[in-house]
């Protein structure tokens, strides 16, 4: 199947009298009247659940579900996307290297700095399209994001595949921005993804979740690490998940023709000093975008404003349409402000010198017509 119809479908098995949405499970626990069958199904010899911490129907589906649409063997949903980077990492063992993207996520940079330093692991903030450098560190584990936030950078997967199989690094990727509609970062060498499935699986801003996927004998460790550590997804938050699956495809088309309209309409706003779009020139990565991400790369861009948090602050309070807030890939068009939302934890000069200014906010493109979105951000910043 193609990935359009995978989302619709995956993750589910239809016979005869199945219910066509699929049931909600809320139960903790399963039982049993016969102590062999139970032993079976707690050593995954037999289908079924029995412990929600462990297993449950409605995040077994949601497993499934990414998996295939990743072109992944096995999945684990854990309670966010945080958790499930955490899940990843965590086996490795004090004085392992990490070479992590200095542009990655700021909670998954400090998550590194203020957890995993501290436990003796060894922590590299690299640009991973500097392959030498990569290669100098040397690292046990490479955590790449396909786009990165806020700046939206794009991470030449296929060279980075190649060198962390010569090097015989492990290679997660942080697949959130692109999605596997518009990139399957295993098809490129990667051995593990993960999702914030908050953001586009999920699509609505209703739910908070993660999603890791990998061969199935690495998800079968990272889950009995996420039962252990009771990292465990919420039946409803993998119900909604997986709803939000359904539509990824007609919404992640949608939000990157309506990224793209606002990218090339801001560059004629003025007080707009830079516009950064992965597949808008002169984004410095837009020969590995239009490669890697040839079908779209969702609705995130940036922009830089003339002017600082006062001038961010004005065009906040003239939106009539779009909101601000710190999360994305919901259908509204929503700001953030890198300074105080995904990079607080960052000094002013370790903003600068990424090139995160006082001035750059982070623009989450909705569904709503482009026009709309266009003229909100006209107004607002007339
Ligand atoms: N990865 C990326 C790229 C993100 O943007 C975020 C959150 O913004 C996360 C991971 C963390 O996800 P969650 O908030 O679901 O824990």
């Amino acid at each position: 199947m193609k990935p359009a119809s995978r989302a619709v479908h995956a993750g589910r098995l239809l016979g005869a009298r199945s219910p066509l949405a699929p049931d909600l499970s809320t139960a903790a626990v399963h039982v049993y009247n016969d102590l062999e069958d139970y032993d079976a199904v707690v050593r995954g010899e037999r289908p079924g659940h029995y412990y929600g911490r462990n297993s449950n129907s409605n995040r077994e589906m949601l497993e499934r579900a990414v998996a295939e649409l990743e072109g992944a063997e096995a999945g684990v949903a854990t309670a966010s996307g945080m958790a499930a980077i955490h899940a990843l990492l965590m086996p490795g063992s004090s004085g392992m290297s990490i070479a992590v993207s200095r542009e990655a996520y700021g909670g998954t940079l400090s998550m590194l700095k203020q957890d995993f330093q501290p436990a003796g692991f060894k922590v590299e903030f690299i640009d991973l399209n500097d392959l030498d450098a990569v290669e100098r560190t040397n690292p046990t584990v490479i955590l790449a994001e396909t786009i990165t936030n806020p700046l939206c950078r794009v991470v030449d997967l296929e060279a980075l595949g190649e060198l962390a199989r010569e090097i015989e690094s492990f290679l997660i990727v942080d697949n959130t921005f692109a999605t596997p509609l518009f990139c399957r970062p295993l098809e490129l060498g990667a051995h593990a993804v993960v999702h914030s499935a908050t953001k586009y699986l999920g699509g609505h801003s209703d739910l908070v979740a993660g999603v890791a996927v990998g061969s199935k004998a690495l998800i079968d460790n990272v889950r009995t690490r996420v039962s252990r550590t009771g990292a465990t997804l919420g039946p409803f938050d993998a119900w909604l998940a997986l709803r939000g699956i359904r539509t990824l495809d007609v919404r992640m088309r949608r939000h990157s023709e309506n990224a793209l309209a606002l990218a090339k309409a801001m560059k004629s706003i003025g007080g707009v000093r830079y516009v950064h779009h992965p597949l808008l020139e002169p984004s410095p990565t837009y020969a590995i975008a239009k490669r890697i991400l040839a079908d779209g790369s969702g609705g995130m861009m940036a922009f830089d404003l003339e002017g600082e948090r006062d001038a961010v602050q004005r065009m906040i309070s003239r939106f009539k349409l779009v909101t601000f807030a710190a999360s994305l890939g919901g259908v509204e068009t929503t700001v953030s402000y890198p300074e105080l939302t995904s990079h607080r934890s960052m000094s002013l000069a370790e903003r600068v010198e990424l090139g995160i200014g006082p001035g750059t906010v982070r623009v989450s493109v909705g569904l709503e017509d482009p026009a709309d979105i266009i003229a909100d951000f006209q107004q607002a910043l007339s």
